[in-house]
């Protein structure tokens, strides 16, 4: 019987966390390396929420996947006892022709889910909170919600330890080589790791350590705000769904209900390039003035008092769709990065496929829109 392949993770981050569970519930050897000791803030991982939706304006091809995140969400909560998923539904407001309600639409049409299209009306009439000019239309869908990032990679990397992975925190990668035997070594702050198989989850690190995977990636540094609505309730999980809003032709901002530490708001892209190391953490004044123009416009019983805004980065590709797969130059590195702003909520269902690519060199999905090696 052949022994089963040692594989490492670099970067214990949404997707690293997941995939080092998946791969110690399979049995298989593996160690798990982080710079720092996650969760942490330095990378794409915290602020207390992100969205999970369905309806995926992006592309159909991200349905499949988000289906399965689902269910894996589900059963983490199960295997952890807490909750991590508070469903809202979302709505995806904009023009009928942008490319925001066109693409949800299309999501969901094509894949069957179920939704709903409000007209400017009907959204206030819903929504008092939402100022939807004349003209703009609303994709409900029902299952959309809010993921707690900080809980579920903690809890993943707990339950990686359970089931027997070895967790290197404060452990930086500096590069790997192949070695005698197939195998290969990885070099970092705290000595030598040999594996049979690497899995890259370094997200806005990932262009120092994929420089040659021919994949042009940019770090671009966003916001994240809080503000105290005038009033909570209508702000709360219970009454308002999350949103994304296509306020100007390719130009969107989303928000989250307020879950006790302010009603969250952040644009989606429109940020400067970063890199990671030095990623400009403080948020200007006029950051804040400019998210409360768009506030006062669109939702301004929310402009009260900011009550925090933080940093965080997203690290995106030419055509803003993942990296997933094996690393050009060398099938035995899997890629698994690059998320571009819009990864948190596929997580465990990233770490399946990166556990599936690593041991078999194949995934159930269709990945072919994520291959790291088409950008040539
Ligand atoms: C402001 C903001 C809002 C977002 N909102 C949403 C949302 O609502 N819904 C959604 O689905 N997605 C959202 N995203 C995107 C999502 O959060 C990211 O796609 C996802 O968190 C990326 O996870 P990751 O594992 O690639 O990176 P990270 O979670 O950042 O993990 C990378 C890890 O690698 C480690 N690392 C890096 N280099 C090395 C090295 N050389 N050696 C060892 N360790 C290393 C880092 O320390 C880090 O822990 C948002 C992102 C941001 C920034």
């Amino acid at each position: 019987m052949t022994a089963a392949p040692r594989v490492a993770v670099i970067g214990l981050g949404a997707a690293g966390s997941a995939a080092l569970l998946a791969l110690a519930r399979r049995g298989i050897p593996a160690v798990g390396l982080d710079r720092f000791r996650p969760p942490h803030p330095h990378g794409s991982s915290h602020g207390r929420s992100r969205v999970i939706r369905e309806a995926y304006y992006e592309s159909p091809a991200y349905v499949p996947l988000v289906r399965r995140a689902y269910e894996l969400w589900q059963a983490l909560e199960r295997d952890g006892g807490r909750p991590l998923l508070q469903q809202t539904g979302g709505l995806m407001i904009g023009p009928a022709d942008g490319a925001l309600v066109r693409g949800a639409r299309a999501s969901a049409e094509t894949q069957g889910l179920p939704f709903e299209l409000l007209d400017a009306a009907e959204i206030r009439r819903r929504f008092p909170v939402f100022h939807a000019p004349a003209g703009s239309v609303g994709v409900l869908e029902p299952r959309a919600g809010v993921l707690d990032p900080e809980a579920a990679i903690e809890l993943s990397l707990a339950l990686a330890a359970r089931a027997g992975a070895e967790l290197r925190f404060e452990a930086q990668v500096t590069g790997w080589s192949g070695e005698e035997g197939g195998r290969l070594r990885l070099d970092t702050s705290t000595g030598p790791v040999h594996a049979d198989r690497v899995i890259v989850t370094a997200g806005p690190w990932a262009p120092e350590l994929l420089a040659g995977a021919g994949a042009p990636l940019e770090v671009e540094r966003q916001v994240m705000y809080w503000f105290q609505p005038a009033a909570p309730e209508p702000f709360s999980a219970a009454r308002l769904p999350v949103f994304i809003w296509e306020w100007g032709a390719g130009r969107y901002f989303y928000g989250l209900p307020d879950q006790g530490a302010g009603f969250k708001v952040a644009r989606h892209h429109d940020g400067e390039t970063v890199s990671a190391a030095a990623p400009r953490r403080a948020v200007q004044p006029e950051e804040i003035g400019e998210m409360r123009q768009l506030l006062r416009r669109f939702i301004p019983d929310a402009d009260g008092p900011p009550t925090d805004a933080v940093t965080c980065l997203y690290t995106n590709t030419p055509d803003h769709h993942f990296l997933l797969g094996a690393h050009p130059r060398d099938p035995r590195v899997i890629i698994g990065s690059a998320c571009s702003g819009h990864g948190f909520k596929f997580a465990p269902v990233l770490g399946e496929v990166l556990a599936d690519l690593a041991l078999t060199g194949q995934s159930v999905f269709d990945l072919t829109p994520f291959r790291p090696g088409r950008f040539g």
